[in-house]
């Protein structure tokens, strides 16, 4: 062993530390993820943490829709099956995966990474609706349906959006009120999110 390895106990412990920092993973959970690695085969844990560390070299954002990718534009924005002229807005990539299984929309996104929030201290200018304006600029734009979160901040979001792409002559749709108040999007089920996207109307 040499002197920069951890003895095994600690790296236990470190792992446990570790694994206990994410969502949903209580201490327990935690220490039985870490022994049953500790048991599992060597290469399962090589390919977990080579997975762990590829995700954060090569997955960036892409240039136009803010979506998470490896390779700009993403494959979405590179799509040609898919309509152009409608862009749905989401405030977070986990969304757009919402969506996508519910096979209802086939247009392009645009990924704001997060919503306006005054009580947060999370101002228009700290979500990406200025890339959003952008993307407005070119006319191939017909319509935008903005499926923030059904909650506060995300209705105050949509608010914002509609005020500002109106007048640039958008058509400008909310997902209908089919998802109850409060909803997270990435937590509504297919059946209920087809819905609201089918009866979106306009704002
Ligand atoms: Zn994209």
């Amino acid at each position: 062993m040499n002197q920069n390895s951890v003895p095994p106990a600690d790296a236990i412990g470190r792992l446990i530390q570790e694994l206990n920092k994410l969502p949903g993973i209580g201490p327990k959970s935690a220490q039985r993820l870490a022994f049953y690695l500790l048991r599992s085969p060597q290469e399962q844990a090589e390919r977990l943490a080579e997975a762990i560390v590829t995700l954060k070299q090569q997955i960036k954002l892409c240039s136009v829709c803010y979506n998470l990718t490896d390779s700009d534009p993403c494959a979405l924005c590179r799509n040609e099956q898919r309509d152009h002229s409608l862009i749905c807005v989401v405030e977070q990539p986990q969304d757009i995966l919402a969506i996508e299984h519910t096979g209802v929309y086939k247009g392009l996104y645009h990924v704001l990474h997060g919503a306006i929030s005054p009580t947060e201290g999370v101002g228009a200018g700290d979500v990406r609706i200025r890339e959003l304006t952008g993307r407005m600029n070119n006319g191939t734009i017909r319509e935008v349906i903005l499926a923030t979160n059904t909650n506060l901040e995300g209705e105050q979001t949509a608010m914002y959006l509609n005020q500002l792409l109106t007048p640039l002559g958008i058509k400008v749709t909310r997902l209908a009120r089919g998802l109850p108040f409060g909803t997270e999007l990435e937590y509504a089920d297919d059946a209920t999110l087809t819905r609201a996207f089918e009866g979106r109307t306009e704002l």
